[in-house]
C-alpha cells in the first residue's frame, strides 16, 4: 500500500469514524437520494408513522414513504393494475398478482376509468361502426358493447355499453355526424337507416374489416370479453370503465 494511502486510511480510522473495525478499512457512509415517486421531486422529512420515515415533497406536497405495508398505497400500483387489465387479466388475477384485495382493484379501476379522458374527433374522416355482443350477469341479459372507429387510425372514437336499442346507437351516430364524417360503414343493422343520412352511410362486403379485427383484439385482451371462459362482467359500469381504460388510456411505465 503506497505510504499517502495508508496515512489517508489511518486519519479516517482515527478523526472520521469511531466505530470498531476488524479490518482496517474507513467507515463510509451511504448516503440514499429519496425522489418524490409522483413527480420526481426534492423530498423533505415528514415525521414518522411507527419506525417508518415519511417524506414529504417539496413540489408536489404528496406525503409518501419507502416502504409500505399496504401494497396498494404504493405510488406504481395503479399503472400495474391498468397493465395487467389491458393484458387479459380479470380483477381478481390482478389481486392475487398484486397482493391487493378484490375491492381495492374494483374501486381504482372505475377512479382511473373517472379520470380517462376521450381523445378529440378529427372532422371530415371515414369511420366504420359495429356492435359487440356480450352479457351481464347471465347469458339472458344481453348487453352490447356499441362503438365507432377511425377507419384510418384505427383509434376508437367514442363507445357505448347497453342494449342494441335506436337511443344507444344514436348516441354514436350523433357524435361521428357531429364531427362531420365523410362516411361511415356499418353492418346491415336496419336501425342505422333511420340514423345516418343515405349520403354518408355505406354498407358494403368488407367495409368493416378494420372494426371487426378490433373486436376480436377486444375479446382477447379483456378477460370479462373472452369466449367460453367462466369470466364475464357482472355490472355493466365495471365493463364500461375497463372499455374506457383499454381504448383510451396508454399503457403505463412499471
Ligand atoms: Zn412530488
Amino acid at each position: 500500500m503506497p505510504k499517502m494511502l495508508a496515512e489517508f486510511l489511518e486519519y479516517l480510522e482515527t478523526k472520521e469514524c469511531n466505530h470498531p473495525h476488524d479490518v482496517h478499512l474507513p467507515c463510509i457512509k451511504i448516503v440514499v437520494v429519496i425522489n418524490c415517486p409522483y413527480c420526481q421531486g426534492m423530498p423533505i422529512k415528514f415525521g414518522k408513522t411507527g419506525t417508518r420515515q415519511r417524506y414529504r415533497c417539496i413540489a408536489c406536497k404528496r406525503v409518501f414513504m419507502n416502504t409500505y405495508i399496504n401494497k396498494a398505497c404504493c405510488a406504481s400500483i395503479n399503472n400495474h393494475i391498468v397493465n395487467f387489465l389491458k393484458e387479459g387479466c380479470g380483477i381478481r388475477s390482478i389481486a392475487r398478482l398484486l397482493s391487493i384485495s378484490i375491492n381495492t382493484v374494483i374501486s381504482r379501476i372505475k377512479s382511473i376509468a373517472n379520470s380517462v379522458i376521450r381523445p378529440i374527433i378529427a372532422n371530415g374522416r371515414i369511420y366504420e361502426m359495429d356492435e359487440l355482443r356480450t352479457y351481464i350477469k347471465n347469458k339472458d341479459n344481453d348487453c352490447w358493447v356499441i362503438y365507432a372507429l377511425d377507419k384510418q387510425t384505427g383509434q376508437v372514437v367514442d363507445m357505448k355499453v347497453g342494449k342494441r336499442n335506436k337511443m344507444n346507437l344514436k348516441r354514436i351516430t350523433d357524435t361521428l355526424l357531429l364531427a362531420k364524417c365523410n362516411q361511415v360503414y356499418t353492418d346491415g343493422l336496419t336501425i342505422y337507416k333511420h340514423l345516418l343520412p343515405y349520403a354518408i352511410h355505406k354498407v358494403r362486403r368488407y367495409g368493416t374489416n378494420r372494426i371487426e379485427r378490433k373486436n376480436l383484439s377486444l375479446r382477447t385482451h379483456l378477460k370479462r370479453l373472452n369466449r367460453k371462459t367462466i369470466c364475464y362482467s357482472k355490472s355493466a359500469t365495471m365493463l364500461e370503465a375497463c372499455l374506457k381504460i383499454y381504448f383510451w388510456l396508454p399503457g403505463q411505465p412499471m
